[in-house]
């Protein structure tokens, strides 16, 4: 049997879209019929060559870590206990650990140093059919209001900002009288202020973006306050923001768009004991103050993706109605442009492919 297959042949070319052989599952594996792929802006990223001299590539790969579908077919091995049968709607959880080490006993195979990913080298959503490993699928029980195309974002953009809004929890920088800050409104940033109001405890959310179009969805995803920072600077946004919430810093960020001048703007605006998050991934150095991190005790985390756990408790949310998917569905054919508009930051909430 066929399928249609987006692939990679090498840095800085367009996907090749084929005609391939769907994949056999071995005996520990099951089969997805793909329903909705994710495309994210780091498959721009690993087209272009940001990961070139951290990952090994063989090539042609399929990108694609954001992934819901059906089961297609279960492998030989895999036990009664999964509770997995043919047709029923699954999620992927797209981080594959070597189960050896510190962090994959942990639970924590994101962090993995031999760790592998859905459509990083192994097969990704990018093609209708994919075999994985039964131990990384979440069932979602049926039935369900949840579609693929919904489901798949909660992956990784749904995901990480969870992860990181976590720790701030944890970490006691969020509750009533705090100001907690979502900086950039992009695919992670519909989520961040949806979670922000989830898991604030009754902080003030502001979300920080540079287009009142994001800004909206912000606003729709019950953000407080929002601020278009764009041509901005840092005296600008803080008189904005005190005449919005009353005060001019902020106690929590969570930074979603990854940018050295949105780290740097959060950093600026932070309270005594102030923390920040970041989730995003676009540049590659941060510059700091050194004197304030120290002297006013800030601090800075970083989150990776998520856990198994914590895709568990995102997923929780989704099933309970607490989530508002913001999603474009993309039609294989338009893989290559579609890449082109993410790079650009052209598309609203998440692209999804769906196959028809
Ligand atoms: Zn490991």
């Amino acid at each position: 049997m066929k399928m249609r297959a987006a692939r990679m042949y090498g840095y800085k070319q367009p996907l090749q879209l084929e005609e391939i052989d769907v994949p056999i599952p071995g005996p520990e594996e099951v089969l997805i019929r793909v329903g909705g792929a994710g495309m994210c802006r780091t498959d721009f990223q690993l087209i272009d060559g940001y990961f070139d001299t951290g990952l090994a590539m063989d090539f042609p790969i399929t990108p694609g870590h954001e992934v819901a579908g059906w089961i297609d077919g279960i492998g030989s091995a895999v036990p009664k206990s999964a509770g997995l049968s043919e047709g029923d709607q699954v999620v992927v959880f797209g981080s594959w650990g070597d189960g050896a080490c510190r962090q994959c006993h942990e639970g924590n195979e994101q962090l993995c140093a031999h760790g592998v990913w859905a459509g990083f080298g192994r097969h990704g959503g990018y093609q209708e059919y994919m075999p994985v490993d039964y131990r990384y699928l979440i069932k979602i029980p049926g039935p369900s209001e949840l579609s693929p195309e919904n489901l798949a974002p909660l992956t990784d953009a749904g995901l990480t900002p969870y992860r990181g809004l976590k720790k701030l929890l944890a970490a006691g920088h969020l509750g009533p009288g705090r100001t907690l800050a979502v900086s950039g409104v992009g695919g992670l940033g519909s989520y961040a202020t949806q979670y922000a109001k989830l898991l604030g405890g009754g902080a003030q959310v502001i979300a920080f973006a540079r287009s009142d179009d994001k800004l909206k969805i912000a606003k729709d995803n019950g953000a407080d306050h929002v601020v278009n920072v764009r041509g901005k600077d840092t005296d600008a946004v803080r008189s904005e923001l005190e005449s919005l919430t009353g005060r001019a810093d902020l106690d929590a960020v969570i930074e979603c768009a990854g940018s050295e001048d949105s780290i740097r703007l959060a950093f600026s605006l932070l309270a005594t004991e102030g923390a920040v998050a970041s989730v995003g991934l676009i540049g590659n150095r941060v510059d700091i103050p050194l004197f304030p991190l120290v002297a006013r005790e800030y601090t800075f985390f970083g989150s990776f993706w998520g856990n198994y756990n914590d895709l568990i408790e995102v997923l929780a949310l989704a099933q309970a109605g607490q989530i508002k998917h913001s999603v474009t569905r993309v039609r294989f054919d338009d893989v290559n442009e579609t890449l082109d508009a993410i790079a650009a930051g052209d598309v609203l909430g998440r692209a999804v492919i769906v196959y028809d």
